[in-house]
C-alpha cells in the first residue's frame, strides 16, 4: 500500500498509476482521498520494485511527489486493477495550478482533420485551467466553472476512457459542447464575421495590425494587447491605461522567435516552455525590435509564450511580438468578468476577444528571473499559485497571514500546509481592497480552513492590520502582528530549509519597523527560539519629505551627502549642484536641520535611489524601482555583467546595541 503525496490530483494521477500497474501485470486499486493519492498493488516482489521506481521517474507532466510511503499489508487476491471513487470528507489542500496548452493539444489544435481543430478551449489531463476556474474543492467539473458545460457523448466517452489522454480532464469540451468565443466592440456588439477573415484569432490580428487595443479575456481574467512594433499603439496603451514608466511584457510565437528578441540561457529557455509558461525577464539581444515604449529604461525584456490555445491561435496568425499586460486600470485588480471588462476597459480597448468559461478569480501573469542560474519569482501567479510552497507538521495550528500592502499576496496554512495565493499586487485602492477580502474568504473556503491565527503586518496603518482583526473576531482567532522584514527573513529561511542559527539579510524598500523609523536594511540573527533579533542595520539617514523621497531620488541624495560631512567627495558635490537647484537643495537642508517631515531610515533600496542619482539618474522615479533598475543597468554595462571580487571597504560601528 503507497500513500502518495504532493501535486497528485487534477493531474492525471490516477490514470497513470492505472496504466503503470497494468503494465507490470500487477492488481489493486488506486483513489483520491483529503490527504492524496493510495495506490494498493499486489503481485511478484519484481514488479512491485520496478512500479515502485516507474512510479517517480514516469510522473505525468503536471504531478509533482512530495513523499510516498509504503506500507505491506495483507495480499487481498485481486483479479484486476480498478480506479475507486474518491474517499473524501476532507478536502486535500493542494489545489492544482492552470498549464500552458501542451504538445499533444498543439498538435491537434492545427490538425484539419482533428475535431478539434482550431478549437481555442482544447485541453487535457496534461494542460488546461485549473486554479482559475476551480470554485470547490475536491477537484471535479462539478465545482469548477465549467459546471454549465453539459459534455457531448463524444467528450463523455474520451472522459470515462482510462486510457484516454481526456480521462477526467474536469475543463474537456469540444466546439459541439465546450465554451466558445465572441468578438466585440467595446460597447458590446458583436463584430460578426465575414471579410476574409474566418476566425476570431484572424479578425483580431487584423485589428491589431490596424494599431488598435484588444482586450483579450484569458486563462486568468482580462490582457490588454498591441503591436509591439508600433511606438504609437504602444504608447496609446500606456497613455489610456494610466500607466507608469514600468515594461510591458511581450508575447512571441515560439522559443525561435524570443531567442530573435533575446539573449537566452538554458533555464530561460526551459522556464518560457514549462507548463506554467510565465514571463521571463530575459536579456535584450543587441538590435531589438520593439518600440521604444515597450521596454522603456530597461534591457531586459519581459517574454512569454503563448499560454492557452487561445493565445496559440492568435500568435499563428499574429507571428510577431505582441505586447501583454494586465487587463486592469492602474491601482485596480484584474477585470475577469466579460461586463466588467466593457465597463472598466471599454475606454482603452477597441475590440474585445471574450468567451463564455467564466473566470473564477483574477489570477494575473506570473513574472520569473533566472540569477545565477537559478529561477527567482518576481510575480507568483498563473502556474505557480496556488501550488503549497512548504509544509511542518500537521498538528500546527492553522494560520491565515495577510501579507504586505504592495505586491501583496496571502498564504493559508492550514493542516501543516502552506498554500499561497495568486499576486494580489498593490492594496492601495478601495477595489482592490475588496478584491483581497474576496480572495481571502474565497480561498479560505476553497480549502475550506477556519484559521486560528491570523498573522498581520505590524504596522497599524497598513491596509491588512484592520482586515486581520475583522475577521479575528469572525472566526474567534489570535492575531499576531509580524514586522515586515523579519517576515522576509523568515520566509527566506523556511524556503530554503537553511538550518538555525542563521544571519537574515532583508534588503528592502521601506517597512514599518518596530522602533518607528522606516526599516529596510536590516540584519537579524534566526534562531529555534523566539523572533528574529535585528542585530545590524544600515545607518540611519533622513527622508526629507517622506514618500516625496521616495519618488524622487536627488532627496535621498542630499540627505546621505549631509550626513556624509568630511567624507563627501567634491564630485558629489558637484553632482548634486548640477542635479538639484539650489534653492530647493536650502529648503532640504532647512528641513533636515529642524527635522521637520524628515523620517529616519535604514533602507538600502533608498539608498541604492540615490547612488543612482549620483550616477546620473535624473528627475523623479517613473515606476516603483526605477532607479535602482537604471542602476543595476549601469553597474551591469561596466562591469562587463562579471561581479568583480572585489568589494567596498565599510566601517562598522555599535549604535544604540545595533551594529550600523
Ligand atoms: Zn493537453
Ligand atoms: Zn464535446
Amino acid at each position: 500500500k503507497l500513500r502518495i503525496k504532493g501535486t497528485v490530483q487534477g493531474v492525471g494521477f490516477r490514470p497513470f498509476v492505472f496504466v503503470l500497474a497494468k503494465s507490470e501485470g500487477l492488481t489493486g486499486t488506486v483513489l483520491n482521498d483529503g490527504r492524496g493519492v493510495e495506490a494498493v498493488v499486489e503481485g511478484p516482489s519484481e514488479a512491485l520494485e520496478r512500479f515502485r521506481t516507474r512510479l517517480l521517474k514516469e510522473l505525468p507532466p503536471l504531478a509533482s511527489i512530495e513523499s510516498v510511503e509504503a506500507e505491506d499489508i495483507p495480499v487481498e487476491g485481486r483479479q484486476d486493477f480498478v480506479i475507486l471513487e474518491s474517499r473524501s470528507n476532507s478536502v486535500s489542500t493542494v489545489i492544482p495550478a492552470d498549464a500552458a496548452v501542451c504538445e499533444a493539444c498543439l498538435k491537434e489544435l492545427t490538425d484539419k482533420n482533428n475535431r478539434r481543430y482550431r478549437y481555442p478551449f482544447i485541453n487535457c489531463t496534461h494542460c488546461g485551467p485549473r486554479y482559475s476556474i476551480i470554485e470547490t474543492m475536491p477537484y471535479d467539473r462539478a465545482g469548477t466553472s465549467m459546471k454549465g458545460f453539459r459534455m457531448c457523448p463524444e467528450c463523455r466517452r474520451e472522459y470515462q476512457d482510462v486510457e484516454d489522454r481526456r480521462f477526467h480532464a474536469q475543463p474537456i469540451g469540444c466546439p459541439s459542447c465546450g465554451p466558445s468565443v465572441k468578438v466585440l466592440f467595446s460597447d458590446g456588439s458583436e463584430l460578426g464575421f465575414g471579410h476574409g477573415f474566418d476566425t476570431p484569432a484572424a479578425q483580431v490580428a487584423w485589428v491589431l495590425a490596424d494599431g488598435l487595443i484588444v482586450a483579450l479575456l484569458g486563462v486568468g481574467g482580462f490582457q490588454l494587447l498591441a503591436d509591439a512594433s508600433s511606438e504609437a499603439a504602444v504608447r496609446r496603451l500606456r497613455r489610456l491605461k494610466e500607466r507608469d514608466a514600468k515594461p510591458f511584457a511581450v508575447m512571441v510565437p515560439d522559443v525561435a522567435a524570443a531567442e530573435r528578441l533575446c539573449r537566452l540561457s538554458e533555464e530561460e529557455r526551459r522556464l518560457l516552455a514549462s507548463p506554467a509558461a510565465p514571463i521571463v525577464l530575459a536579456r535584450g539581444g543587441k538590435d531589438v525590435d520593439l518600440a521604444p515604449s515597450v521596454c522603456m529604461f530597461s534591457r531586459f525584456v519581459g517574454i512569454m509564450l503563448p499560454s492557452s490555445p487561445l493565445h496559440a491561435l492568435l500568435m499563428d496568425v499574429w507571428g510577431k511580438p505582441l505586447v501583454v499586460t494586465s487587463g486592469n486600470l492602474s491601482g485596480e485588480p484584474l477585470c475577469i468578468s466579460v461586463e466588467e471588462g466593457l465597463e472598466k476597459l471599454g475606454h482603452v480597448a477597441d475590440v474585445f476577444l471574450v468567451h463564455d468559461r467564466p473566470v473564477v478569480r483574477p489570477v494575473d501573469d506570473s513574472v520569473v528571473r533566472v540569477t545565477d542560474g537559478r529561477a527567482m519569482m518576481v510575480r507568483r501567479a498563473r502556474g505557480y499559485a496556488p501550488r503549497p510552497v512548504w509544509r511542518t507538521s500537521a498538528a500546527a495550528p492553522d494560520v491565515l497571514a495577510l501579507g504586505a500592502g504592495l505586491k501583496n499576496t496571502i498564504c493559508w496554512l492550514k493542516r501543516g500546509v502552506a498554500v499561497m495565493s495568486q499576486h494580489l499586487g498593490d492594496l492601495s485602492s478601495a477595489a482592490s481592497l475588496n478584491a483581497f477580502e474576496r480572495t481571502v474568504e474565497a480561498l479560505g473556503r476553497t480549502l475550506d480552513a477556519v484559521p486560528q491565527v491570523i498573522a498581520v503586518d505590524v504596522h497599524p496603518d497598513g491596509p491588512t492590520f484592520a482586515l486581520g482583526r475583522r475577521l479575528a473576531r469572525k472566526w474567534n482567532a489570535t492575531v499576531v502582528p509580524v514586522q515586515h522584514h523579519q517576515a522576509h527573513v523568515l520566509a527566506c529561511a523556511v524556503e530554503n530549509e537553511t538550518p538555525f542559527p542563521a544571519l537574515g539579510i532583508a534588503w528592502d524598500g521601506t517597512g514599518f519597523g518596530t522602533d518607528g523609523t522606516v526599516w529596510g536594511g536590516e540584519f537579524f540573527v534566526l534562531e529555534e527560539e523566539g523572533e528574529p533579533r535585528r542585530v545590524a542595520r544600515l545607518r540611519p539617514f533622513l527622508l526629507p519629505g517622506g514618500d516625496e523621497a521616495v519618488r524622487e531620488p536627488s532627496r535621498c541624495a542630499c540627505s546621505l551627502a549631509r550626513q556624509m560631512g568630511p567624507w563627501r567627495t567634491e564630485g558629489l558635490d558637484k553632482r548634486l549642484e548640477r542635479g538639484m537647484p539650489v534653492r530647493k537643495r536650502e529648503v532640504l537642508e532647512a528641513m533636515m536641520a529642524r527635522n521637520i517631515h524628515c523620517p529616519a531610515t535604514s533602507s538600502m533600496g533608498r539608498l541604492f535611489d540615490a547612488v543612482a542619482f549620483w550616477c546620473g539618474f535624473d528627475g523623479a522615479a517613473g515606476c516603483e524601482g526605477h532607479a535602482a533598475m537604471m542602476l543595476e543597468s549601469w553597474a551591469a554595462e561596466a562591469s562587463g555583467e562579471k561581479m568583480p571580487g572585489d568589494a567596498y571597504e565599510w566601517v562598522m560601528h555599535e549604535e544604540e546595541g545595533l551594529l550600523e
